[in-house]
């Protein structure tokens, strides 16, 4: 039996692909390239090009090659831009997920494991870590785009014999200890990527979105989980599926977070240059602190996270950063 990772040629699909292929598991990924690499793609891996919204096309893919198992990571993350082009959001998350689903469906898959995120639940009503019973209220079409997902999942696992996990992630970050791989994605917005860029000199200074909040040091938190760990909880909800033949739908964080400027500041430490910040009025549409409730992860999956660590996570990033200025590839 093989698995599909769609996405695969992308920043957390490339660190799904290793995961599963240290695990002695067959991979195919389905990428079209828009914003992933080829060469992210490890060589045991198989890569087909082309698009998960051509149910035909995806049809045959998972026949040929018998596929059971599908993890889902295409798709576009910005929140912004989803703001400026929803129909464009609805069309590659919503739609395309409806493709994907249903060649799935199709092809008897029995388990489907969906890269959610924690924008479906909105700005949180307290600074209280969220729990995944707490209420959805998407704040951007990217975050509708994403719940509908969800709930397209839902429906389908009750009418079809194909579970799933959604895992709505936190703030992910860092890259494969082994260096294998990392973000390497163009035109970043992300604060560790702009981080690690700046202490590399690839960007001549960075700013600080809004010092006025109500936190400790006035900046923003977030909870940051380490990309490593992150697959490894996709990894355990498709044994939990296999095994125990239920759906799981689960957050991904460390349930602690870190401000804006205590990541400025390790970045800072680690790197070891002191590159230039400024203090810039607020992003619209950040929320004060979004921090997980991870205790369903590590409860129903016994998940054990290993890189619960900020300077980990920033030593990791700025390796691969500074490898990728190497291969001159960005
Ligand atoms: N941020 C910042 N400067 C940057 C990038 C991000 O101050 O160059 C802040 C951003 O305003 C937010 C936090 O860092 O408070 C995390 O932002 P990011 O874009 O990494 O993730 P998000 O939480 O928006 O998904």
């Amino acid at each position: 039996m093989t698995v599909l990772v769609t996405g695969g040629a992308g920043y957390i699909g490339s660190h799904m692909v290793w995961r599963l292929l240290d695990a002695g598991e067959k991979v195919v990924v389905v990428d079209r390239l828009s914003t992933g690499f080829d060469w992210a793609v490890p060589s045991e891996a198989n890569l087909v090009i082309g698009d998960i919204g051509d149910q035909t096309f995806v049809e045959e893919l998972l026949r040929s090659n018998e596929i059971r198992s599908v993890f889902h990571f295409a798709g576009s993350i910005v929140v912004p831009e989803s703001v400026s082009d929803p129909l464009g959001y609805y069309l590659n998350n919503t739609v395309n997920s409806r493709s994907l689903i249903a060649a799935c469906v199709q092809s008897g898959v029995q388990e489907f494991v969906f890269s959610s995120t924690a924008a479906v639940y909105g700005t949180p009503d307290a600074m209280d870590p969220v729990s995944e019973t707490a209420s959805l209220r998407p704040e951007s079409p990217y975050g509708n785009s994403k719940l509908m997902t969800e709930m397209m999942l839902r429906d389908v696992s009750a009418a079809h014999p194909m579970h799933h996990a959604c895992l709505r992630y936190f703030n992910v970050a860092g890259a494969d200890p082994l260096g294998r791989t990392g973000q390497s994605t163009q035109n970043a917005t992300h604060l560790i990527k702009v981080a690690t860029q700046t202490a590399l000199s690839k960007r001549p200074d960075m700013q600080v979105f809004g010092s006025d909040y109500p936190t400790p040091d006035g900046t923003c938190v977030r909870d940051y989980i380490h990309v490593s760990d992150l697959v490894e909880a996709h990894y355990l909800a498709l044994q939990h599926m296999r095994t125990e033949k239920q759906n799981l739908t689960a957050n991904c964080g460390y349930g602690h977070g870190h401000s804006v400027l205590e990541v400025i500041d390790m970045v800072k430490r680690v790197s070891g240059s002191d590159f230039p910040v400024a203090v810039s009025p607020r992003r619209p549409g950040d929320a004060v602190s979004i921090v997980a409730n991870a205790d369903l992860l590590k409860n129903q999956l016994n998940w054990q996270p290993r890189y619960d660590d900020l300077e980990l996570i920033v030593k990791h990033a700025l390796r691969w950063e500074d490898t990728l200025d190497r291969r001159n590839n960005i």
